[in-house]
């Protein structure tokens, strides 16, 4: 019998190469009078922030910015973005850059419509009113944030990484690119591209899963598998760069209906204490979590593996550790490393990072079920490969 399932998504997509250029056209739909950009340095830096304000300018839009925004963005860098949006004037976000930016913009859009800090706000659901619109534009391939209802901040005082889960800020429009994701850094594209593989591997096995979730999870599967290490080799070949774009909104869409599962609950406490980039923590746990799952496969293990591969094969001929040594496989031939240890984290402070991926929503949805001691032995596991 099938589950009963809803799903909606309420923001407006464009997807295409030289699709920026509608940029002043959707902000005047939004009824912007005065843009507020959030992004990072690097972006800043390539021009492509000053890029972004002359196409609001020749649209008669004014745009302020604020560039600030770092990897495994904190709560101090949302406040002093918030401050800087409301002595701007302005009246939408554009978010444009990589996972970080988009957190960013989700979280000042929540304190500056709400109120109080961001820490008020961890959970689901805790946003009361409307937030202010975002126009979603992400450059790299991706964290799919621009079709989610969640962001992600770090709150240094206590080493954790918070998660603020709301309808309220998915963003309205979202602008997808690829000509903005050729001059991705390399490993960037790896550390990226394997966390688009994991939304979509995650959302899949997930209990929350649904016909819906599954569609779009598959097919990103298939995209990210096809394209992820001609994209890595190399960021301008145009057909790999659209393919992964369009595999990371496709993961987006999928968890955002059917949420994530144990890589993205250790994960977080990997960045929160070491500081590593989201991707590589989850690509590094990835393995050894997709095989303490197997034991909870329904089947759906056949699938992923012919989706990421291409390959055609009997069931009979397929054995859950053939997608455990083809996603280490994938891990080493684009350069992500081999362990935590090699990552910088330290195994003292496995115990307090149990703790707090065990506060993590995904682990409820995990296939198979996990307790804390699951967790403690899943870190060792990936500490030294
Ligand atoms: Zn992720």
């Amino acid at each position: 019998m099938m589950d009963t399932f809803s799903f909606s998504i309420p923001q407006n997509v464009i997807f295409g190469s030289g699709s920026l250029k509608r940029l002043p056209e959707l902000a005047a739909k939004a009824g912007g009078k005065k843009a507020y950009i959030i992004s990072g340095p690097h972006l800043k830096k390539i021009g492509l922030v000053d890029k972004c304000i002359s196409a609001l300018s020749e649209a008669g839009i004014d745009a302020d910015s604020f560039t600030k925004t770092e990897g495994n963005p904190s709560t101090d860098t949302v406040k002093e973005a918030a401050e800087g949006y409301i002595s701007s004037g302005a009246d939408f976000i554009v978010a444009f850059g990589g996972g970080s930016p988009l957190d960013v913009a989700k979280a000042v859009s929540v304190v500056v419509s709400n109120g109080g800090d961001i820490t008020e706000y961890e959970g689901v659901g805790k946003v009361k009113t409307k937030t202010v619109d975002i126009i979603a534009i992400p450059t790299t391939a991706g964290t799919g944030s621009e079709v989610t209802a969640f962001a992600v901040i770090t709150d240094h005082s206590r080493n954790y990484k918070l998660t603020v889960g709301s309808e309220y800020i998915i963003p309205r429009y979202a602008i997808l690119d690829p000509e903005l994701i050729y001059s991705v850094p390399e490993k960037t594209a790896a550390a990226c591209g394997v966390d688009a593989l994991v939304h979509a591997l995650e959302a899949y096995i997930s209990l929350a899963a649904s016909p819906f979730s599954d569609m779009f999870a598959i097919r990103a599967l298939e995209a990210i598998g096809k394209n992820i290490r001609a994209y890595v080799a190399d960021r301008s070949d145009e057909d790999a760069a659209a393919g992964m774009l369009l595999g990371s909104l496709f993961a987006g869409i999928a968890f955002s209906h059917a949420r994530l599962g144990d890589v993205h609950a250790m994960s977080h406490p990997v960045s929160a204490y070491f500081d590593v980039p989201h991707g590589v923590a989850n690509a590094v746990l990835l393995p050894s979590i997709v095989e303490f799952n197997a034991l909870a496969d329904t089947g759906k293990y056949y699938e992923i593996y012919q989706a990421i591969t291409g390959e055609k094969l009997e069931r009979k001929d397929f054995l859950p550790e053939m997608l455990t040594y083809e996603l280490i496989n994938l891990n080493s031939s684009i350069g992500i490393p081999a362990d935590l240890k090699s990552v910088g984290v330290d195994s003292s402070y496995f115990d307090a990072m149990a703790d707090d991926a065990m506060k993590s929503g995904n682990i409820q949805v995990n296939p198979r079920k996990t307790v804390k001691e699951d967790i403690l032995e899943l870190y060792r596991k990936a500490f030294v490969a």
